[in-house]
């Protein structure tokens, strides 16, 4: 049955002027689940009005009483947990386990956050000068806006909301297109737990309508921005236009480097989780997978049964490694990159209705579009290197630098390598590649700025000095 979600959660709940709506997909049976409104540009406007006004009264509210509320959110998330976790697996089509991870590393971005109102403080100092003190504090920007993805309905929105909240902000939030819901709900919930009407807003709709918006107003003094590299760099030049700060989390074609010392069969194991998780919708995929040659021959032999062992089925199963992709059109684009590709081996997917791409491993040349582009899908391209200088060096061969692992018993090769690859987050003998602690983001194509970790909140504060003449000379 679809559902038709009347307006958008704003502090106001505007409704949709020509009451112009988009559907939204249930990618495991192809069919529309829920209808969301399309936000014009000028309804865009009276929500940033909402949320400017909410922010004064916000960044004056004691910090305790802010970290509070955002640690009441958390309660209520975690409480509808199951629900919640159902519904975004219900748009995205990512196993329900999946969706329950994706809800929880955002919720651990919102607890960490909740340290944080106490912790912005200003400095005082008495050495500017004779005569002189400076006392610098930390304001908040006012209204940042948080332009999201698909990939990760719950995680990547939390990420942004929640320091910037813990800092003073108002959040006004424009999911994607194709995954609102799980947004809606967690602005709901937010009104929910206190946090003030207009201070956390979801507004749905297109992304050259309300994103565009949200990236010329005035009154945004911030743009925190998650997609592809292409719509980024469109962000970015309206950011410089509007003379705002942006952090940019591209795309990625990360390399996962296996060398010959490396324990193969842990190495093979987790390869088809590195690239083939979320349906390999992931920015972090370790979509290129680069052998040693002496053990490439050995590493593919193992790698053929781990990949006819992935299981892709329904997402509400518990015995379902990887759901559908998004949308039809993006698996026209996924499967139009095998078109011409050296396919060795592929896994499997259910057949009929729903968005269904059975993995495939492809061998590829260093300057393939397959191994040069990305794809986000469960496709990985292997390529064989020679020495630790040529793992390196392609490695580095993409316009990418997000993420990427390093597979090897031996030391001192996991520190030259890391030191020699690109790319913003890396991990030996692993493929982890995020954790709220610690800041994350891309080299080259894969962004600007970081996101997360100690600093998290204070990246949405302005600095201001205040003089304090201190003689009457
Ligand atoms: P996308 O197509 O770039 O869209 C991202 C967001 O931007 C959506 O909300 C989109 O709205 C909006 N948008 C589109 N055009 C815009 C414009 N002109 N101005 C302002 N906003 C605009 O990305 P996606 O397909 O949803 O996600 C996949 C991409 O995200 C991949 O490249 C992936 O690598 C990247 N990603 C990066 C990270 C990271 O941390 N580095 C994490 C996750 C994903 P619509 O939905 O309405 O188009
Ligand atoms: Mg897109």
């Amino acid at each position: 049955m679809t559902r038709t979600i009347p307006h958008f959660v704003g502090g106001k709940h505007l409704s949709p002027e020509g009451g112009r709506f988009a559907d939204v997909f249930d990618p495991s049976t192809g069919s529309v689940q829920a209808r969301v409104p399309l936000a014009s540009a000028d309804a865009v406007a009276a929500v940033i009005a909402n949320a400017e006004a909410a922010q004064a009264a916000w960044a004056a509210t004691n910090p305790q009483k802010r970290a509070r509320v955002l640690l009441r959110f958390l309660d209520l998330v975690q409480r509808e947990m199951t629900e919640l976790a159902e519904l975004l697996a219900s748009e995205h089509g990512k196993t329900v386990d999946d969706a329950k991870g994706d809800i929880q590393r955002g919720l651990e971005v919102i607890e960490f956050s909740a340290g944080a109102p106490h912790l912005l403080k200003g400095e005082y100092s008495t050495g500017a000068g004779a005569g002189i003190d400076v006392y610098s504090m930390r304001q908040p920007l006012g209204v940042v806006a948080a332009i999201t993805p698909f990939n990760f309905p719950a995680m990547i929105p939390l990420w942004k909301a929640g320091p910037a909240l813990a800092a003073g902000n108002a959040v006004v939030l424009k999911p994607a297109e194709l995954t609102p819901l799980t947004a809606i709900r967690l602005g709901e919930l937010a009104l929910e737990a206190g946090l003030p009407e207009g201070l956390f807003e979801v507004v749905t709709g297109s992304g050259s309508v309300v994103g565009q918006r949200l990236v010329e107003h005035p009154d945004v003094r911030k743009v925190v921005f998650t997609g592809s590299t292409e719509v980024g760099i469109e962000v970015a030049a309206g950011c410089a236009r509007a003379l705002k700060p942006v952090t940019l989390e591209l795309g990625g074609k990360s390399a996962n480097i296996v060398f010959a010392d490396a324990d193969l069969e842990k190495a093979v194991a987790a390869v088809p989780g590195s690239v083939f998780d979320n349906a390999g919708q992931d920015c972090c995929a370790r979509s290129r997978l680069l052998v040693q040659r002496s053990v490439y021959d050995r590493f593919l032999e193992l790698l053929e049964p781990a990949v006819r062992a992935w299981r892709v089925g329904d997402p509400s199963s518990a015995d379902t490694d990887m759901g559908p992709l998004i949308s039809a059109a993006h698996r026209d684009t996924v499967s139009g990159f095998l078109d011409d590709a050296n396919i060795a081996f592929r896994g499997s997917a259910p057949q009929g209705d729903g968005f269904w791409f059975a993995p495939a491993v492809v061998l590829a040349d260093p300057s393939d579009r397959i191994a040069q582009q990305e794809v986000f899908g469960p496709v990985v391209a292997v390529m064989p290197f020679d020495d630790e200088a040529d793992a390196i060096r392609l490695a580095n061969d993409t316009a990418y630098g997000l993420a990427g692992s390093i597979w090897t018993e031996n030391l001192g090769r996991a520190v030259r390598v890391s030191r020699g690859v690109q790319s913003g987050v890396l991990s030996v003998n692993s493929h982890a590649s995020v954790r709220y602690a610690t800041p994350f983001g891309g080299m080259k194509a894969s962004g600007l700025g970081r996101e997360l970790g100690p600093d998290a909140a204070e990246h949405f504060t302005e600095t201001k000095n205040v003089f304090f003449a201190t003689d009457d000379a």
